[in-house]
């Protein structure tokens, strides 16, 4: 059983996500990560996504799905799947749906709830390691990554404007995706307005009986 990851910007979704593939030994695909990279490449399509990042904005359904069918052709034999930042709008969701139906797996949704004022002031403070990409919250207070020793930096399309543009992205496009796996009885809930270890604790709790 796959499992896709929601929650509005900032909700900590990476953060967990990288826990409960650790816990449940799945694959995992991270759309912004894997976006970013592409985004790195000099090339034209490179150049065009880093623009539509840097914006705010969706990339192109084509191009992600393209990436998403890639990494899953990838995927070993009976290996579950973590999804994080996909299906981001209707569209996406049926591409998905169709792709995952294609190659026989089923999933599971799960949210992490979060207000819309603790998402901004999250994401406007956060910081991220340039080397590893670890996420580091407003509290944390050295410049350094306690991993790799990389500098903090604040993260390209973490700028106010940005912020605006996806987070009106979420409610605009995600909730409504949102909605429909909550109407198909497909969605579990989980409080994100918690420390990172007690929203872990929810999600074991949720998650164990399907994975352990
Ligand atoms: P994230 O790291 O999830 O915040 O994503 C960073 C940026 O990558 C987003 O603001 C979008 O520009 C792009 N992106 C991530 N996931 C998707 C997606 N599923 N569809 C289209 N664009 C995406």
């Amino acid at each position: 059983m796959d499992l896709i990851l929601f929650g509005i910007q900032g909700s900590g979704k990476g953060t967990q996500g990288k826990i409960l593939k650790d816990r449940y030994d799945t694959a995992y695909f991270e759309t912004g990560a894997e976006l970013r990279r592409l985004s790195k490449e000099d090339s034209k399509l490179g150049k065009k996504v880093k623009e539509i990042i840097e914006a705010g904005h969706l990339v192109p359904n084509e191009i992600v799905m393209e990436i998403v069918e890639n990494f899953l052709k990838n995927v070993p034999k009976g290996k579950n799947v973590i999804f994080d930042g996909i299906p981001r709008k209707m569209e996406q969701a049926q591409s998905l749906d169709a792709l995952l139906e294609k190659h026989g797996r089923e999933y599971k949704a799960v949210i992490l709830d979060l207000s819309e004022q603790v998402a901004l002031n999250r994401l406007t403070l956060r910081r991220i390691c340039s080397k590893c990409k670890t996420v580091y919250p407003a509290d944390y207070e050295n410049d350094m990554c306690e991993r790799c020793r990389g500098e903090l930096i604040t993260r390209s399309d973490d700028n106010p404007e940005s912020i605006k543009t996806r987070i009106k992205a979420y409610f605009d496009e995600t909730m409504p995706v949102i909605n429909m796996y909550l109407e198909q009885g497909k969605l579990l809930r989980i409080n994100g307005e918690q420390s990172i270890e007690a929203v872990s604790k929810e999600l074991f709790e949720t998650l164990d009986p399907i994975y352990k």
